[in-house]
């Protein structure tokens, strides 16, 4: 194998590109084209391409051994004018006065979720398998709508797939297809279901004829009250109305409850309506519940309902050590969506949609002559645009299975162990805590808690009958204290409702956070708060 050049060399080598404006230094646009062929990614400029991406990735790593916190605080107004006053129609000289450029219009105030003091959403610390496969993929370029563009990342994609669906113990028809994210695995699982429902209604002799609009207007979907937006907002995109989703209530664990979505769908059924998918959910995006599966795909099945678990956040529970017991029920479900981008500590994007009958697929397969058509199919080239709601779409498989390989599955699977652990900890810690409320037991890797201090001698319109800080001031400290502290840029924490309240919310997805890391994000939460409730009684503003 030659030796890599010194990168000295190389910046040498990109120096001779020359960089002009059309009409400008340039004599004709022959020149201009033949100097904008030194940046294509081909064989004669292969030491470029190494010099360049190094000194990206370089700048990169500068600028972590650079931060110590998770944000600057900038605001939005002052990143619009900063990038704004970018002129874009007229390039730099070189990569690295770009570089140094993107210094201040992204690198120094970007969100920087390696940071211990970052606990906000499922967005995840990545690991460097991972953003090895990231740049192998985007400089090769496959594409995954078909063969004659991906070749082996075809097999990949279906082998990792097999492997996924063989976890899920979703049987030998299972299948599945990458997509760009849980939403999108949402989408495409409920459109299966659509179709599926439509098809079966179709067979029925009252309904020859009907268009489709005619026949999805009696279709619902159960899904509990903590399920994620997507689910509704797929039901809208799909024709269904926004209120064809059923919200069914949740036990105090935030679990859907069995006993009221038998209730519901046989209301549903008595109305003369179609429950065409029951949705659970394993691991909950605020309380990281995971619903019973077992009893939900039963009631869906005795309703011919396809049963669909999103599986987005708790997905690499099927990696872990110690709870992947708790993922059990998926292999009940005729679909499954796993977000490797979020328990996998895959970057962004990395996300797959499985089904138990691989058949089911082809209810998102249209085909195109000149890109897929009928006779590949029928001659067994896999074209993966058949299974896909994609076309062109990026190999990100690659990136799970470079991962696998030189980490393996059990030592993802112990990051995020070491991630649930850490949320149990700083359970105890906030149970313990008289300043703080926790909302809910963790379940996965999320706290829900808020700042609701005793108030000892304060007005009564300041406390409730416990002594504690009202509910009403407490709806609006807590929110000040989140905006404080995202612009201090000291710790981001995210923040949701509960029965309409508002509360703080930490996702732990960092192995390498500590109990002391997080006990200082509460110590920042308290002070803040403090500071909130005192400036508020200094001006008389009662919070
Ligand atoms: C994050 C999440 C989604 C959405 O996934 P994206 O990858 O953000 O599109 C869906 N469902 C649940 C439960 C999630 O936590």
């Amino acid at each position: 194998m030659p030796l890599l050049p010194r990168v000295d060399e190389m910046y040498v080598d990109e120096n001779q590109v020359s960089h002009a404006l059309p009409g400008q230094d340039f004599g004709s646009r022959v020149e201009l084209a033949l100097a904008a062929t030194n940046h294509l990614f081909n064989t004669r400029n292969s030491t470029r391409y190494v010099a360049q991406v190094l000194q990206g990735v370089n700048a990169v790593a500068t600028k972590l051994d650079r931060t110590s916190q998770p944000f600057t605080g900038v605001g939005p107004a002052e990143m619009k004018e900063r990038i704004g006053a970018v002129d874009l129609d007229r390039p730099l000289p070189d990569t690295a006065a770009a570089l140094e450029e993107l210094e201040s219009v992204y690198l120094r105030d970007a969100i920087y979720f390696h940071d211990a003091k970052y606990a906000a959403h499922l967005n995840c610390p990545v690991v460097i398998p991972a953003l090895v496969g990231e740049a192998i993929l985007s400089a090769v370029n496959s594409s995954m709508d078909t063969w004659d563009q991906s070749a082996g990342a075809t097999m990949i994609e279906r082998r990792l797939i097999d492997w996924t669906a063989e976890r899920r113990q979703l049987g030998a028809a299972a299948d599945g297809v990458f997509t760009s994210g849980g939403s999108q695995s949402n989408l495409q699982a409920l459109l299966i279901a659509r179709n599926h429902a439509v098809a079966g209604l179709r067979q029925e002799p009252a309904n020859a004829g009907l268009r489709l609009p005619a026949l999805v207007e009696k279709l619902r979907v159960f899904t509990s009250a903590d399920s994620h937006f997507s689910i509704r907002k797929s039901a809208s995109m799909l024709g269904l109305g926004f209120d064809a989703v059923i919200s069914v209530p949740c036990a105090a664990d935030h679990k859907m409850d069995p006993a009221a979505l038998a209730e519901a769908m046989a209301e549903a059924h008595d109305a003369g309506l179609v429950p065409m998918a029951v949705v659970a959910t394993a691991g909950t995006t605020d309380f990281g519940a995971v619903d019973p599966l077992a009893e939900l795909a039963a009631l869906a099945r005795a309703y011919g309902a396809w049963f669909h678990v999103d599986a987005a956040y708790g997905g690499g529970l099927m990696v872990s050590g110690r709870y992947r017991h708790l993922l059990d029920g998926t292999r009940l479900a005729d679909s499954v969506t796993v977000d490797f981008h979020k328990t996998f500590f895959q970057p962004v994007s990395s996300s797959a949609l499985l089904v138990r009958d691989g058949a089911m697929l082809q209810h998102v397969t249209y085909y195109a002559d000149y890109l897929n058509p009928e006779s590949a199919a029928l001659a067994a080239i896999p074209n993966q645009v058949d299974k896909s709601i994609q076309t062109t779409r990026r190999f990100d498989a690659l990136k799970l299975w470079l991962t696998l390989r030189i980490m393996g599955a059990d030592a993802i699977g112990a990051l995020f162990d070491e991630a649930i652990d850490l949320a149990t900890r700083v359970g105890s810690v906030l149970a313990a805590d008289d300043d703080f409320e926790l909302a809910a037991a963790p379940q996965l890797s999320t706290l829900v808690f808020r700042y609701r201090p005793r108030v000892a001698g304060a007005s009564p319109s300041a406390a409730d009958s416990d002594g504690r800080l009202s509910e009403d001031a407490s709806d609006i400290v807590n929110p000040a204290i989140r905006a404080a502290i995202f612009a201090s840029g000291q710790a981001v924490v995210a923040g949701t409702k509960v029965a309409g309240r508002h509360y703080l919310k930490f996702t732990l997805l960092n192995a390498e956070a500590t109990l002391e890391d997080i006990s200082e994000i509460i110590e920042l939460l308290r002070r803040t708060g403090a500071q909130l409730l005192a400036n508020a009684g200094a001006t008389g503003v009662s919070a």
